[in-house]
């Protein structure tokens, strides 16, 4: 698809061909003292790495695709693909069983554009990330989280379709940076941003029409790709908090599944008030709550007023991608006209249709 709309994808492209074969064999025994999900092997005979599926019984042993793969023979034999497990597990007795064998390749590149007219492009077909790491399925979720609730509001007539444009404007520089993280772990082995990348995949942060600046600086993090600094800075994913509702306890990421929501503090009942008759207004859908002692929602240890650096006058909105849109530190002089503007902004509704919009 991508190739017929005429979108380039720069990159190196096709890094190497692999192959992952998945069988069952009673290995799990041999690692019982050091469970893992992956065990890499590097021996005289063979390279790869067992990948556990069940830790027992069930694996896959990725390796590079031997010379003797035979597309038209449909790849390997299953006795071959047995003694290939063999070697790896340095086991030449091993009973294995080949449930099935499927060749891929390692690729690295990103398309230029991730929307073409009324085509959206999202997930493997927007970037190609070498999985040293981990990062590509976890980049290709966030491309859906990051489009769906724009489509949705599009198609339901809250969101104006300018909003569709802030789906590249947002995603495809976290998808180029993603893919060079990742080939730059394939290229230094051992690198520690291959283990730990809690700053990579919950520390994106975007800078576009559907997002309010506040003035606020970008925080200094040493590494972005292993240090995950929390924030509630207009773009960035409105960290987790625990909250009280009644007798449970909730995670404020739980609260922005579904709609906008807006979070007051406990003297924002005036951004609140006003988030609801906007959600009238705009007939979007919007949750609103008060936040602290006296509010709708707890604050269990006061580290949600902290973590989201709003006074007990102040309100945060979240996106329903759990992204945040907009906050105000204090109150407003018109709460309302002040939201609607923001929403109106956020939402692309300043524009009008164009020809080509969904
Ligand atoms: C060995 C390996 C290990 C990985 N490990 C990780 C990891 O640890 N963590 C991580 O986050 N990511 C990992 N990834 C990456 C992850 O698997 C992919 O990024 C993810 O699967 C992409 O999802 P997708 O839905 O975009 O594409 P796909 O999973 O490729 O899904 C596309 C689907 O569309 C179907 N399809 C294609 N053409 C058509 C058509 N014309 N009509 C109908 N259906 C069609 C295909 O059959 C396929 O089912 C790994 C990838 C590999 C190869």
């Amino acid at each position: 698809m991508r190739q017929a709309l005429g979108v380039a994808a720069p990159g190196p492209g096709i890094l190497n061909q692999q192959v992952g074969i998945y069988f069952e064999a009673p290995l799990g025994h041999l690692v019982v003292d050091r469970p893992a999900v992956l065990y890499f092997i590097e021996n005289a005979a063979i390279s790869g790495l067992f990948a556990a599926v069940d830790n027992a019984d069930r694996w896959v042993f990725y390796t590079g695709r031997p010379p003797d793969w035979d597309p038209a023979a449909g790849g390997l034999a299953a006795e071959r693909c047995v003694e290939l497990v063999r070697l790896a597990a340095g086991l030449p007795d091993l009973a294995v069983r080949v449930r099935s064998v499927l060749p891929w390749a390692m690729a690295a590149q990103t398309a230029q554009r991730f929307r073409a007219g009324r085509v959206f492009l999202a997930g493997d077909a927007a970037h190609l990330i070498p999985p040293v790491g981990g990062y590509g399925m976890n980049t290709g979720i966030q491309d859906a989280h990051n489009l769906a609730w724009k489509l949705a509001g599009v198609l339901a007539g809250w969101a104006g379709s300018s909003v569709l444009d802030t789906y590249e404007a947002e995603r495809q520089p976290v998808a180029q940076f993603v893919t060079e993280q990742a080939l730059l772990n394939m290229r230094q082995p051992g690198r520690p941003e291959q283990y730990a990348s809690l700053g990579l995949a919950l520390g994106v942060s975007y800078d576009s029409a559907a997002v309010v600046a506040d003035g606020s600086t970008v925080p200094e993090i040493a590494n972005p790709v292993t240090d995950y600094v929390p924030a509630a800075r207009p773009g960035s994913r409105a960290p987790h908090a625990w909250l009280r509702r009644g007798g449970e306890r909730v995670s404020a990421i739980d609260l922005f599944d579904t709609a906008f929501t807006l979070l007051a503090g406990t003297s924002g009942q005036p951004w609140r008030d006003a988030a609801v008759t906007a959600s009238r207004d705009l007939g979007m859908p919007l949750a609103a709550c008060t936040v602290g002692r006296g509010g709708e929602l707890g604050d269990e240890d006061g580290t949600w007023a902290q973590l989201y650096g709003i006074g007990p006058d102040g309100a945060v909105l979240v996106r329903p991608d759990g992204h945040v849109a907009w906050r105000s530190a204090g109150s407003g002089a018109e709460p309302r006209a002040e939201l609607i503007r923001v929403l109106r902004a956020v939402l692309g509704q300043a524009r009008t249709r164009a020809a080509g919009d969904v």
